[in-house]
């Protein structure tokens, strides 16, 4: 039998420690503040804004939202950045991204300093991540996949990881900090040679490829636990992740459903990087 890891029974542990914490914050009259700058109004982006509100709102952490035109000039979302920067009542800086094709995103992204990081989106995060140091934030997905896997109690010091994927938000980052628990990390991307190989030697498949059915049948065996990130649409426009849910399961010892897994933790990841970050500098 395949136990199925819901995203839903980890994000609810995750919010009851960050609920712990912000009461203690609040105690000492620190109201942890998450602001997000959105330009224009993708849906993907107002989407993932509400959800984040209706969480931070349980949670007691604000919200400041600052909402930009789609034509903003870039000197002026980089002042918004730097005032966020400057104003000690915010802890924690989102922007959402893609930001539209006129804006220089990685200066955006940069200009965010490092301890209001909390989406992992600087150098300085990629650095700390690299260094296994608090330096900044892990991104919150790559975060969100230990977090799982850490909570479900899968060893993970001297097993081997397969990691489907190499991207700088999350393949890479998650990759090392896999290394960084001691794992034993092989990393595959769309150049890997033989696939199936790869993913059968490992213990845990941690599938971010953003490929519908990449893993199928041929690439699992029995006591395998696949994490899949993969956010995919089929063709009758259903969400799916990168695995071919009905084929493998029966065969893994567990996997992570999509929709339902790994996006589910991500906001709760995100909002224990805002109590962190709230606490960080004085508590
Ligand atoms: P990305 O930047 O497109 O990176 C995809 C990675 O997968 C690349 O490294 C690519 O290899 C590799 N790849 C593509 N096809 C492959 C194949 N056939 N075999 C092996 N490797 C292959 O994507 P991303 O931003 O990392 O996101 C990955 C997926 O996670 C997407 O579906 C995205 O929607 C989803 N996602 C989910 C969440 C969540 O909260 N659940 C959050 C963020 C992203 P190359 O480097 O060689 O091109």
């Amino acid at each position: 039998m395949t136990l199925i890891y819901k995203g839903r029974e980890t994000a609810v542990r995750i919010d009851k420690e960050t609920a712990v914490r912000v009461t203690a914050l609040r105690e000492k009259g620190i109201a942890p503040c998450l602001a997000v700058v959105r330009v224009g109004e993708r849906p993907d982006d107002m989407a993932y804004e509400s959800g984040l509100m209706k969480r931070a709102s349980e949670l007691a952490v604000n919200v400041r939202r600052v909402l930009l035109p789609a034509d903003v000039r870039q000197d002026a979302v980089e002042r918004v950045i730097d005032d966020l920067n400057a104003d000690e009542a915010v802890h924690g800086i989102l922007v959402f991204c893609p930001l539209p094709a006129h804006l220089n995103e990685r200066a955006v992204c940069e200009r965010i300093a490092p301890d209001k990081d909390v989406d992992g989106t600087t150098a300085m995060s990629a650095a700390g991540v690299f260094l296994g140091k608090p330096i900044g934030y892990p991104p919150c997905t790559a975060d969100a996949v230990v977090r799982i896997l850490e909570d479900r109690q899968v060893p993970l010091r001297g097993r081997k990881v397969c990691v489907v994927g190499r991207s700088n938000v999350v393949g890479k980052p998650l990759s090392l900090m896999l290394i960084g628990k001691s794992a034993t990390v092989t990393v595959c991307h769309s150049a890997t040679a033989d696939l199936p190989a790869e993913t059968l030697a490992a213990d845990i498949i941690v599938s971010c490829a953003g490929r519908a059915g990449l893993i199928g049948r041929r690439h699992v065996r029995p006591g395998q636990v696949v994490i899949d990130v993969g956010i995919n649409f089929d063709k009758d426009g259903r969400m799916c992740g990168d695995a071919a849910a009905e084929e493998i399961d029966g065969i893994v010892g567990a996997m992570t459903p999509v929709p339902g897994g790994v996006g589910s933790v991500t906001i709760s990841v995100l909002m224990s990087h805002v109590a962190e970050a709230a606490g960080r500098k004085r508590l």
